[in-house]
């Protein structure tokens, strides 16, 4: 474990200064010591030299005052046997080293030897000077010796003196034992003094590796531990164990919050996980979810002999139920939806499955067979199945019956694709690819989808410009009165001859058109021109002078610009009276935004143009939907007219619609006439106006005005 510079570190550089301060200190006591030991042996050697040296003097004071009494009279006889005694007397003392008779001249007469070989002769010492001019008892020392000198008298005259010289050396010898003996000692309280310091030292250090360990096992390891926790709750780990504490101090309440905390943001994490990982109104996973999963279970299977299905599921024609019974009802529907496909998924799959819903009306299942060697397209083609039978049956919304159903696209791993957003771009295609096919029903993706997509991708390419470039152009279908077969009027159908293709079916890039929003340029454009035709016929021929052109207008041309005005324009420019102007809606155009279309329908009706209702009864609303909404006719769906001589249903169905819409004073046209009998049919039940390939297929406008010629 490296040591941070963290509260350990600290701790250790702390307890170093304090060791390094109290070593300092130590040594500086030990010199201390040292000094004192010194001083007290010099104190003490002093004050033994002083006892010594007084003992000596007061005897020798006394002793030496004792022989110069018993000298006087030896001295005035000059009587030098009784000196010699007195001398060697002195000498047997004890620490006596010297002891001289001198005459008034300083002169010695005796110094206790037998040959007095100094007699004579003057004393040359240092201390000789002072002894000889003292008049009294005098004392002078050195470190050897401490010399006492008293003058000899008889009356006033002075006879000479005695002086003794002590010996300090036995003095000496005592100080140094003692202070030896001294110095010992003082080293062996020295050398204890050294044991304590030394055991307190130990103590010391003792107890600040206790403290050291105390506070890494106390402090530091919590935090510690508590800091790894909060790392790891911070990559999103909430199971990160926080130290269990039942201290009681600062550090409990600590690693106690932080559980706390780590709780609450487990949770808080935990609801927000569900929200952004749950469709709110169907409780399914959502989008992100799924993708998560999705991912994870690629993952899992890559390498794996397992396989994968994605099942796109959309709605089909949703957007009518929240367009006509409202939003609150295409939330029902969602909800009965997803809980008939979850009944579907239970039932068939079980666990093996993954619903989710993508938003909008679209929903995606995750199919993974858990039997080993199970055939995943079959196995997804049952539920695929199963899921658009059980969604192809009606249900009850708001009171009412609503049919709707449901397209979906299958896309297998790892056959169709690598990774994740291929796979569900494949299954967005093969989903679409069922709607294409007629909706209510599903389809494998296969390459040849991603060639249509692409296909659709450099339609709406070329289309861009087509009318500028002359590609496209308008065909004319005769529209006939039943009740006189007279020609009446066209409709005015778009086509587009593709400089490579040749021409494509407005089926085909109508939708591109619309989807891409083209259709805004290119409607207008349209308008212009059948109208100009239209305004031709009615100036070149007589047999074109009643007639009306009828264009078709998508549901985005209705939203998106004010087509009152548009139209209000084109029929000035043109010259066309605005009742041989047919606007031609599809239900789902006037559906979508009922208020307004019929304001915008109301504009038009007013300034006389006359507005049909195309593809009528394919549609969603039924006949009531008439009342609401002012138009001038409907046009029966050829999907009628085509069994309107087979199923009596279809003829029923016709039959009430022309006599429904004539009570309501609008015309009725019948499209997509193919025989001479849907013709007499209609004849005989009343219908006004018919168009058909029996009667006349769309042509060129120049063809057309062959016609009319
Ligand atoms: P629609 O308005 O219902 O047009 C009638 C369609 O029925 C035309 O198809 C016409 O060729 C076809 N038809 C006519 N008589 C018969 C018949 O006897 N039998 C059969 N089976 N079909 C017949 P087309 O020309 O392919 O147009 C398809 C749709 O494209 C049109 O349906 C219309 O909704 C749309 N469309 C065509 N031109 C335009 C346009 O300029 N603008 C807009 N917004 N849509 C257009
Ligand atoms: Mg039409
Ligand atoms: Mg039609």
């Amino acid at each position: 474990m490296s040591l941070r510079y963290g509260l350990r570190a600290k701790f250790a550089l702390l307890a170093g200064i304090a060791i390094l301060i109290t070593i300092v200190v130590v040594a500086a006591m030990l010199h201390r010591q040292g000094a004192t030991q010194r001083e007290v042996q010099s104190l003490s050697r002093q004050s033994m030299h002083a006892l010594a040296s007084n003992r000596i003097l007061s005897h020798g004071q006394g002793a030496v005052t004792q022989a110069a009494d018993t000298l006087v009279n030896p001295l005035y006889y000059f009587d030098l046997d009784a000196i010699g005694g007195i001398v060697r007397n002195q000498l047997r003392q004890p620490d006596v080293s010297y002891a001289i008779v001198y005459d008034a001249e300083g002169r010695v007469i005796h110094d206790g030897s037998s040959d007095i070989a100094t007699y004579g002769q003057p004393m040359a010492d240092p201390f000789a000077y002072e002894v000889v001019s003292a008049n009294e008892l005098h004392v002078q020392s050195d470190a050897e010796v401490v010399d006492i000198s008293v003058p000899i008298r008889i009356a006033d005259q002075r006879l000479g003196g005695l002086r003794v010289g002590y010996s300090l050396a036995s003095v000496k010898a005592d100080e140094d034992r003692i202070g030896a003996t001294l110095g010992e000692r003082l080293e062996e309280v020295g050398r204890k003094h050294l044991l304590w310091i030394g055991m307190l030292l130990t103590v010391i250090a003792g107890l600040i590796a206790i403290l050291a360990l105390y506070l890494q096992h106390s402090v530091v390891k919590p935090i510690r531990r508590l800091g790894d926790a909060a790392r790891q709750i911070e990559s999103g780990d909430f199971e990160a164990r926080v130290p269990s504490s039942a201290r009681r101090d600062e550090i409990g309440d600590l690693v106690r919050a932080f559980a706390h905390m780590r709780d609450s943001i487990a949770r808080h994490d935990r609801d927000v996980r569900r929200m952004a990982y749950t469709d709110s109104l169907t409780g399914l996973a959502n989008r992100l979810a799924f993708r998560e999963i999705l991912d994870q279970r690629l993952f899992e299977t890559s390498g794996a002999a397992r396989q994968v299905a994605l099942l796109f599921a959309d709605i089909d024609d949703f957007k009518r139920v929240n367009d006509t019974i409202g939003h609150d009802a295409g939330d029902e529907v969602l909800m009965q939806f997803s809980s008939r496909m979850r009944d579907v998924i239970e039932a068939r799959v079980g666990d093996d499955a993954v619903l989710a819903r993508f938003g909008g009306d679209e929903f995606v299942i995750l199919l993974q067979p858990s039997g080993d060697g199970a055939d995943i397209r079959e196995a997804s083609a049952r539920l695929a199945e199963a899921l658009v039978e059980e969604l192809g049956r009606p249900i009850m919304v708001h009171g009412r019956h609503v049919f709707l159903g449901i397209s979906i696209g299958v896309t297998l791993y790892p056959e169709d694709a690598s990774n994740a957003s291929t796979l569900m771009k494949n299954g967005d295609i093969a989903m679409y690819q069922a709607k294409v096919a007629g909706k209510n029903c599903f389809r494998f993706y296969s390459r040849a989808m991603d060639q249509a997509v692409e296909r659709r991708v450099r339609m709406e390419q070329d289309l861009r410009g087509a009318w500028e470039r002359g590609e496209l152009s308008l065909a004319y279908q005769p529209i006939f009165r039943l009740a006189d077969g007279k020609l009446v009027g066209a409709e005015a159908l778009l086509r587009w001859q593709h400089p490579e293709q040749g021409s494509v079916s407005p089926s085909l890039f109508i939708d591109v058109a619309e989807q891409s929003g083209l259709i805004e340029t290119i409607g207008p454009q349209v308008l212009r021109a059948a109208c100009f035709d239209a305004r031709r016929w009615q100036r070149d021929f007589p047999a074109g002078r009643e007639l009306f052109v009828s264009v078709n207008v998508s549901p985005r041309q209705l939203r998106a610009a004010d087509l009152s005005a548009q139209v209000h324009d084109v029929l000035r420019e043109t010259g066309l009276a605005p009742q041989h102007l047919h606007i031609e809606l599809t239900e789902t155009a006037v559906i979508g935004d009922e208020a307004r279309v019929s304001a915008l329908l109301a504009r038009l009706r007013n300034a006389g143009v006359k507005v049909w209702l195309d593809d009528f009864g394919t549609g969603f609303s039924g006949l009531s939907h008439l009342r609401r909404v002012p138009v001038d006719g409907v046009k029966i769906d050829r999907s009628f007219i085509a069994d309107v001589l087979r199923d009596p249903d279809d003829l029923a169905l016709t039959t009430a619609i022309i006599a429904m819409a004539h009570s309501l004073g609008i015309h009725v046209v019948a499209e997509g006439v193919e025989k001479e009998g849907q013709y007499a049919i209609l004849r005989e039940r009343g219908c006004d106006l018919a168009q058909g390939f029996w009667l006349g297929h769309p042509m060129t406008s120049h063809d057309f005005t062959g016609l009319l010629a």
